[in-house]
């Protein structure tokens, strides 16, 4: 499927958005992530925004070929619903493995340790 510009540029300003809430908005992406459910299904629709990122395997599934070194914001995708706008936009048709849940479903799984330092967050409301 084609992509327009205008959603190039969405997904762009994508990157850009994750890389500040991974570096500045820890409690934002600890909270979000701890709402998140489901898993990858390795479709390989993350690494094809705005660009084919050279590190993707091609066929399907799809790897990382740095997969031990990958950027946080791979490892992390998708920190938010919005994340799921974006790569919709490149695999409109097979949706991606994750899901996100209201905070109340969230609060019922056991304390999750910081994804950032591996100790308990200190962001709890
Ligand atoms: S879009 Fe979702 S299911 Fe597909 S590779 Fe990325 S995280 Fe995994
Ligand atoms: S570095 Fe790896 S995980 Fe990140 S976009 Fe590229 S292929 Fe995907």
């Amino acid at each position: 499927m084609a992509v327009s510009v205008l959603d190039r540029l969405k997904m762009g300003w994508g990157k850009l958005r994750r890389q500040y809430l991974i570096r500045f908005r820890k409690g934002y992406v600890e909270q979000s992530l701890s709402q998140r459910f489901g898993e990858c299904l390795r479709c390989g629709a993350c690494c094809k925004l705005m660009f084919d990122c050279f590190f993707c395997t091609r066929g399907l599934p799809t790897g990382c070929k740095i997969y031990s070194v990958r950027p946080m914001a791979c490892r992390f995708f998708p920190i938010d619903e919005r994340d799921l706008e974006d790569r919709n936009l490149v695999l409109p048709n097979v949706p991606c493995g994750f899901y996100f849940a209201p905070r109340e479903k969230a609060a019922e799984r056991p304390q999750l340790y910081s994804i950032f330092t591996g100790k308990e967050p200190t962001h709890a409301e």
